[in-house]
C-alpha cells in the first residue's frame, strides 16, 4: 500500500481501478516496411475499427443530442469508405514501402490541402473532416482507445493535467474521480468534478506503473491510496456507504421550496456544461439552469458546431427543463478554453486577451449562428441568454444591434423564433461591477461570475496552482463588489444571481441571502445542501 498526499478540490470517496490517462501522441514517423500485404491488412483492420467506433459514437450522439448531432460523424464514416482515399493510402504503402501511419498522414494532408483550395464553401469545410478521419485512423493504428479509457468498468482517471477539451470527450459513466499532478482548484476540471459530484485531487505525484491497480481517493484528506490493504479498503467502503446514505437523506429535500423560515425565496439553479449534465440537474431537483456553459459544445468537436447542432442541444435542454428557466451563456472561448479550429494567435496574457464576448463582437458570423440557434430554441421552453466578460456599455449596445439583425434575418426568412427572450450579462470584471448602476437599466438580469471576478479583482491567475493560497474568494473586495452589484440591480428593478463557484460555498449562503442575492446557480450536487441551509434560516 502506498499513500500519496495531494490537495482535494472536491470532496467524496472513490474506490476503483486506476487508469493513467496518456496524452495521445499523434506524431507519425516514416518507417520502411517489407511486407506490403501485411501493411494493407493493418490499414484495413484499422479502417474497420474506426468505422465501428464511429457507429458507437453516432448511436450515443443521436440519443443525447438528436440526429443533427450525429450528422458530422456520419460524414466521417462515409469518408472512411471513400475509394479515392483508400486507393491513395494503399498506393503510398505499395509504391514507397512505408508504414500505414505514414501513408494515412500523407493522404490526410494531401486531401485536406486539396479541399481547402476549392471555391465551394461546403467542400472547403471537408478539409477538417478529412484531417479528423486521418487522425482517428492513426490513433487506431497506434493502439489508442477512443477516449483513453480501456475496459468497461468506471475508473479513477490519473493524469498530468486535463484540459477542457479532453475532459469533455471523456465518457462520464466511466469516471469515478479525477487525480492530477498539476491543475488548480479553479480550473475547469475542478468545475467538472463538482458538476459530476465526484472527488478530485491535484498535486499527486503518481507513477505510470500505477495503471490498472486498485486505488482509493479520499476527497476529504486529499490522500490517494494505491493498492490499499484489506483493512484500509474496508474502512473506506464503510465511509462510502455513509456518503451514499447521507445523499439519500438529502433527497428528502427534493420537491421542497428554497425559502427561509420568514418566507424569503431564493432561486436555486444549476450550472451545466451540456446535455450530459441534465440527469444530475433533474436528480438534484434544480429549479432552473443558471449557467449553461455553451462553449463546451464548441470544445466537443473539431469544427464550429452548426446552427442546427446548437439548436438541437438548446432545444433538448429547454424541453427537459419543462418550463423552468434555462440561461444559456454565449460561448466563452479563449483563456484556458482554447480550440485549434478558432485559429487564435498565441497570447502572452490569454486571461486578459481575446476571449468570450470580445471574439463574438469581432467575429459576428460565429456569434450570429449561436444567437439564431438560441432564439429558435427559445420556442421550446423558458430560455434566457447571458453574455460573458462584459466591461462596458458600448459592448451591450453592439450586442443589441447584432441581436436585432439576427431577429430581422429570422423574420425575413420566415424561421420561427421567440421575440421576448430575457437577456442578461455576467458581472465578472471589476469594471462591470463598478459601473453596474449604468449597466442595470440596459439588461434584464445580472449573474455574477465570481471565478473571474476574483481573478481580476485580486490580479491572480485562477489557473495558477501556485497561487491557490492567495486566491481568496472571500476577500472583502470581492464581497463588497457583490453587494454593490446586488444593490444596483435592485435599484433598477432587475435581479442578480451568482453563478461562479463561490455561489456554492455553503459558509456564505446566509451572507448572500442577507445581501439580497436573488439566485444562486451551483453545481447540481450543491443544490440540496444549500436548500437545507436556506430552509433553516430565519
Ligand atoms: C465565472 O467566471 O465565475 C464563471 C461562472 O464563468 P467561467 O468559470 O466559465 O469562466
Ligand atoms: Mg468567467
Amino acid at each position: 500500500m502506498k499513500v500519496l498526499k495531494g490537495k482535494s478540490i472536491f470532496k467524496g470517496i472513490a474506490i476503483g481501478r486506476i487508469a493513467v490517462y496518456k496524452k495521445q501522441d499523434l506524431a507519425v514517423k516514416r518507417e520502411h516496411i517489407d511486407d506490403v500485404q501485411a501493411e494493407f491488412a493493418r490499414f484495413e483492420e484499422a479502417r474497420q475499427k474506426a468505422i465501428d467506433d464511429l457507429q458507437k459514437l453516432i448511436d450515443k450522439a443521436s440519443a443525447e443530442v438528436g440526429e443533427a448531432g450525429a450528422a458530422v460523424l456520419e460524414v466521417h464514416q462515409m469518408m472512411l469508405d471513400d475509394e479515392d482515399y483508400i486507393d491513395s493510402v494503399r498506393n503510398i504503402i505499395d509504391s514507397e514501402l512505408v508504414n500505414a501511419e505514414y501513408a494515412v498522414a500523407t493522404t490526410g494532408d494531401n486531401f485536406s490541402e486539396m479541399f481547402a483550395s476549392m471555391d465551394d464553401d461546403y467542400m472547403k469545410a471537408r478539409a477538417l473532416d478529412v484531417k479528423d478521419i486521418s487522425e482517428r485512423l492513426i490513433k487506431v493504428l497506434k493502439g489508442y482507445e477512443d477516449n483513453g479509457i480501456a475496459g468497461e468498468d468506471p475508473v479513477i482517471i490519473v493524469a498530468d493535467d486535463l484540459g477542457p477539451s479532453e475532459t469533455v470527450q471523456l465518457d462520464r459513466d466511466k469516471v469515478l474521480s479525477f487525480v492530477t499532478r498539476h491543475g488548480s482548484s479553479n480550473s475547469h476540471t475542478a468545475i467538472l468534478a463538482r458538476t459530476m459530484n465526484i472527488p478530485a485531487l491535484i498535486e499527486i505525484d503518481y507513477e505510470d506503473s500505477m495503471d490498472g491497480v486498485m486505488g482509493i481517493v479520499d476527497g476529504q484528506s486529499g490522500e490517494f491510496i494505491v493498492e490499499p490493504d484489506e483493512e484500509t479498503e474496508a474502512k473506506y467502503r464503510k465511509l462510502l456507504q455513509d456518503e451514499i446514505e447521507n445523499r439519500e437523506m438529502l433527497k428528502e429535500l427534493k420537491d421542497k421550496a428554497t425559502v427561509t423560515k420568514s418566507g424569503r425565496k431564493l432561486n436555486l439553479y444549476a450550472n451545466i456544461g451540456g446535455i450530459k449534465d441534465l440527469a444530475s440537474v433533474l436528480q438534484n431537483d434544480a429549479e432552473g439552469i443558471g449557467l449553461f456553459r455553451s462553449e463546451f459544445l464548441y470544445l466537443a468537436d473539431n469544427d464550429y458546431p452548426s446552427e442546427e447542432e446548437q439548436f438541437q442541444a438548446y432545444k433538448t435542454v429547454a424541453q427537459n427543463m419543462a418550463g423552468k428557466k434555462v440561461i444559456i451563456r454565449t460561448m466563452d472561448i479563449g483563456a484556458d478554453k482554447q480550440i485549434d479550429y478558432f485559429g487564435l494567435d498565441h497570447e502572452e496574457n490569454p486571461a486578459l486577451g481575446y476571449r468570450a464576448i470580445r471574439i463574438c463582437l469581432d467575429r459576428p458570423e460565429i456569434f450570429k449562428t449561436q444567437l439564431r440557434a438560441i432564439f429558435r430554441a427559445a420556442m421550446y421552453g423558458n430560455i434566457a441568454i447571458m453574455y460573458p466578460m462584459i466591461t462596458s456599455l458600448s459592448e451591450i449596445k453592439r450586442i443589441k444591434a447584432i441581436v436585432e439583425e439576427v431577429k430581422q434575418e429570422l423574420k425575413d426568412q420566415g424561421v420561427p423564433f421567440r421575440e421576448d427572450v430575457e437577456q442578461g450579462i455576467m458581472i465578472e470584471t471589476p469594471a462591470a461591477a463598478v459601473i453596474s448602476d449604468l449597466l442595470a437599466p440596459e439588461v434584464d438580469f445580472f449573474s455574477i461570475g465570481t471565478n473571474d471576478l476574483t481573478q481580476y479583482t485580486l490580479a491572480i491567475d485562477r489557473q495558477n496552482a501556485k497561487l491557490d493560497e492567495f486566491y481568496d474568494a472571500h476577500h472583502e473586495a470581492v464581497l463588497r463588489l457583490i453587494k454593490l452589484v446586488v444593490d444596483n440591480s435592485h435599484k433598477a428593478g432587475i435581479w442578480t444571481g451568482i453563478c461562479g463557484e463561490l455561489g456554492a460555498d455553503t459558509s456564505l449562503t446566509e451572507t448572500f441571502v442577507k445581501m439580497g442575492v436573488d439566485e444562486l446557480s451551483v453545481s447540481p450536487s450543491f443544490i440540496l445542501p444549500i436548500r437545507k441551509i436556506v430552509r433553516n434560516m430565519d
